[in-house]
């Protein structure tokens, strides 16, 4: 075999190969490039992309722009004006890397045209696969304009990497989208192959957010405002009711920089875990403000990912002040503005088992897509010996329909009925001594980071009175031996992975200095939801009414564990005063 020779790389071939991992694709570059225009200032960005963003990215700023003397150095590698210490903690600023002007330069056909307020006329630099150009004097207004053509041209194997011109332009305009969360004081628009995609206002945030999100959205938006020592968070998150397939409609801003932060998403995945059903996802815009000392933004290049001093207390943050955002006060109607309810098919049905002569008839359940109710007109007979009164109808899968004795229309959530059913029953068999555990025949191993399996680990003596036992597995993993006997009832076994990982951020959400008894409370809250009938789950008139009657002989049962009302009742003058009879 020959020798190999052992050399340097030339320069422009180190810049190609570092190129690729600033920008990997279209959107990447025009992510740098609106983060410069925003850096400087601007208070308007005009963007096109055409071809995907692989044929032309062209960014318009109006911001400070770049003195001619200076226009050089920005295209250089590890020149930059952001940083005035040599120290890389209290970034201010979206760039301070000084790579992005360079990587494109090196990886595509980059111009730049900038004048800055004091200049006469503005001057144009362009730079080819990593050859730097001469300064010449151009035309232009005061601000940057950069054009970015033939994106990886000096590079055809990265090129074979991209995805199709219309996904790498939806990955563009979402890269836009998402600097357009973290300054909507900054107008923006785009256009894709010359179609305006995206026109916005310099404008409030709540603005911004309801633009963003659309008009479907809009009615829908809680707004958050929460505060843990010196961490902040505010923002608009979405009511229960409004769900996505993907993660797409979440967007992090975390010191103006927007992220897409993995522990963000897995707190605010936790926040919604007892109000919406697993593999939905939220629509939420979340604003974090934390000291810059305590979080640093130099993991990635994409700067994308961060790293908490206390990532404790900023999942504590996002999980409280969303879960308070959610919160609905206890005894208050919602009057959805559009009718959720379809007319009932008014079709015989056969008379299910279990249910009580007298009232089946009003009760029949005619499904329908969303909805399926018949009204009772008139309290049957029998009904009223409870408070509760007897169920007539689930709607949405979700909530139980009752009419009590004396007329009152009754609504429980079924999830949350159960869950303060389960929560009371846990609690008791606590008290006495310690709850039941019922031996899993296969134990469980569940994954998880190293650090939330320790946390679990370090509760198992908590987790053992209370029926759960887990043992370390390994780094990253706990293995469950045992659950609550409560949980595993009949047929039904909880989702134990879920249940340890929930358990996992619960306590990191409370942190270490917790009394045992909150410690125990806290995880019989969890694990009564985990236990728990889900919203969506269809019951059958039998398990309505048990529910019904499980309810009256619980105490505090007209509160979930999480303070949320397990059911509303309106009675005949409640109804008379909102339809105005009276
Ligand atoms: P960084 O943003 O990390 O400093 P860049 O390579 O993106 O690195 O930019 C290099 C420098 O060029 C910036 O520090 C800034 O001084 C200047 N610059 C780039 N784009 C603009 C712009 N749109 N307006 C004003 N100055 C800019
Ligand atoms: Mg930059």
């Amino acid at each position: 075999m020959p020798a190999s020779v052992l050399r340097l790389l030339p320069p422009t071939l180190i810049d190609r190969i570092a190129a690729g991992e600033v920008i990997e694709r279209p959107a990447a570059a025009l992510k740098e490039l609106v983060e410069n225009a925003l850096d400087a200032g601007a208070r308007r960005i005009e963007v096109a992309v055409d071809g995907g963003g692989i044929e032309r990215i062209e960014v318009v700023d109006d911001g400070a722009g770049i003195a001619a003397e200076d226009l050089r150095l920005a295209v250089q590698r590890h020149a930059t004006s952001k940083l005035d210490d040599d120290q890389l903690v209290r970034i201010g600023t979206l760039g301070f890397r000084g790579e992005a002007l360079p990587s494109i330069g090196a990886a595509a056909r980059l111009s730049l045209i900038s004048r800055t307020r004091e200049a006469a006329h503005a001057s144009a630099l362009s730079v080819e696969g990593g050859v730097v150009g001469e300064v010449t004097p151009a035309a232009g207004e005061v601000g940057t304009r950069a054009i970015v053509r033939d994106l990886f041209f000096s590079t055809p194997a990265r090129r074979k990497f991209l995805k199709s011109v219309r996904t790498e332009g939806e990955a563009a305009e979402a890269a836009l989208r998402r600097l357009a969360f973290a300054a909507p004081e900054v107008a923006f628009r785009l256009t894709r192959d010359g179609r305006v995609a995206l026109d916005l206002p310099g404008q409030s945030r709540e603005a911004r957010v309801k633009a963003l999100f659309g008009p479907d959205c809009a009615g829908q938006l809680l707004p958050l405002a929460h505060a843990r020592g010196d961490l902040r968070l505010d923002g608009l998150v979405g009511g229960p009711a409004l769900h996505r397939a993907s993660a797409s409609a979440q967007a992090l801003v975390v010191n103006g920089r927007p992220v897409a932060d993995p522990l963000l998403k897995s707190a605010l995945r936790v926040a919604y875990r007892d109000v919406m059903e697993v593999g939905r996802h939220a629509v939420a815009a979340l604003y974090v403000r934390i000291p810059a000392e305590a979080v640093d933004v130099n993991v990635h290049p994409a700067k994308a990912e961060l790293r908490f001093a206390d990532p404790d207390a900023v999942r504590a943050l996002v999980i409280g002040g969303v879960r308070q955002a959610l919160a609905v006060p206890a005894g208050r109607v919602f009057m959805p503005a559009r009718p959720q309810f379809r007319p009932p098919a008014m079709m015989p049905q056969p008379r299910p088992p279990g249910m009580a002569a007298g009232f089946a008839e009003a009760a029949l359940l005619a499904p329908t897509p969303s909805a399926r109710v018949v009204a009772a007109a008139e309290p049957a007979p029998g009904a009223g010996e409870h408070g509760l009164g007897a169920a007539v109808a689930q709607v949405l899968d979700t909530y139980v329909l009752a009419v009590a004795a004396d007329g009152s229309l009754v609504l429980v959530d079924q999830h949350a009925a159960h869950e303060r059913l389960t929560h009371e029953k846990l609690a008791t068999e606590l008290r006495a001594g310690g709850v039941a555990m019922q031996a899993l025949l296969l134990p469980v191993v569940v994954e998880m980071a190293p650090d939330l399996a320790a946390r679990v680990l370090a509760q198992a003596a908590v987790l053992a009175r209370l029926g759960l036992e887990v043992e370390g597995f390994g780094p990253g993993a706990v293995l469950v031996r045992g659950v609550p006997a409560v949980l595993s009832d009949g047929a039904r076994m909880p989702d134990v992975p879920g249940l340890v990982r929930d358990l996992a951020e619960e306590f990191a959400e409370e942190g270490a200095a917790v009394s045992l008894e909150r410690r125990l409370d806290q995880a019989v809250a969890r694990l009564a939801c985990h236990g728990s009938v889900r919203a969506g789950r269809r019951l059958n008139a039998a398990e309505m009414n048990a529910l019904l009657r499980q309810m009256e002989a619980t105490p505090r049962a007209a509160t979930c564990s999480h303070g949320r009302p397990t059911y509303l009742k309106l009675s005949r003058g409640d109804l008379e005063r909102m339809f105005g009879r009276k």
